[in-house]
């Protein structure tokens, strides 16, 4: 059943999104070639900590970390290790936060070093498609428009969707219905609602969307071993539009990084 959020309800998960923002922005300064990225993670869970939140992946589902880094050919749930990031990897980060009863759901994939130009457009390319989707969130649409939109978008770039794993609704609990595809046909699924809080999270693969697993049970990666980009955003449909409960702008100031992309977006509902 889909959990209608009320106004106040709404600013909570603000809140908690808007810890997993800071986290990012926080891990955003520290990401460089020789970091591991298991010293990532406990500066992520002590960060989270200190902002009176609980870090909502560590032990759930049994997760043994408070960051989810997938580098490179991993798509998502990639365990913190001790081995060092490389120049020219790119480093999908998902973090999870817990305050006040709501959830933070959030995720950036990040440069380290030097990344070749390909990759880099795939970053990227991942990232509108996040907006792409966003913008179909609106009150008159349906789940399968705003899939569409994200699919259209990676499709057109010659880019692989994956199917296995989607977003999500988010409020009291970390996966609440419905599912949110990346992928649909226009017009299909059931329809947006005034005070629906969703996890809009797309995966995109360089290559083929199919996906394998690793034998730790958590990781996943891409079939063929080509690059996997993942970004997310907390969103509330408030006033019959999207409007973006977590933020990269903490993420942009740690890198110094002048964007004026949410505002632009926000004007260009
Ligand atoms: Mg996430
Ligand atoms: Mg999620």
């Amino acid at each position: 059943m889909i959990q209608i959020k009320n106004r106040e309800e709404i600013e909570l998960m603000r809140e908690s999104a808007l810890i997993v923002s800071k986290t990012l922005g926080m891990i955003a300064a520290e990401i460089k070639p020789g970091v591991t990225t298991l010293h990532l993670d406990k500066l992520a869970e002590e960060f989270i900590r200190d902002h009176d939140a609980y870090p909502a992946f560590l032990g759930m589902y049994g997760f043994p970390n408070s960051l989810c880094m997938s580098p490179n050919a991993q798509v998502v749930h990639g365990i913190p290790n001790d081995k060092p990031l490389e120049n020219g990897d790119i480093i999908s980060v998902d973090c999870g936060s817990y305050k006040n009863g709501f959830y933070g759901d959030h995720a950036y994939t990040f440069e380290v070093g030097e990344v070749s130009p390909e990759v880099k457009k795939l970053v990227q390319v991942t990232k509108e498609s996040l907006y792409k989707g966003i913008a179909a969130f609106k009150l008159g649409n349906r789940i399968g428009d705003l899939g569409y939109a994200i699919q259209e978008h990676a499709e057109n770039n010659g880019y692989g969707v994956v199917r296995e794993l989607v977003g999500h609704g988010l409020g009291k609990k970390m996966h609440e219905d419905p599912e949110i595809p990346n992928y649909g046909r226009r017009g299909r699924g059931k329809k947006f609602k005034e005070g629906m809080v969703i996890a809009i999270e797309p995966m995109i693969n360089m290559g083929t969307y199919q996906t394998n697993h690793l034998s730790d049970g958590w990781t996943i990666l891409t079939k063929d071993g080509l690059p996997s980009a993942h970004f997310e955003h907390d969103v509330a449909l408030v006033n019959g539009k999207p409007e973006l409960l977590s933020t990269y702008k903490y993420i942009y100031e740690a890198l110094g990084i002048t964007s004026d992309e949410e505002d632009a977006f926000r004007q260009n509902l």
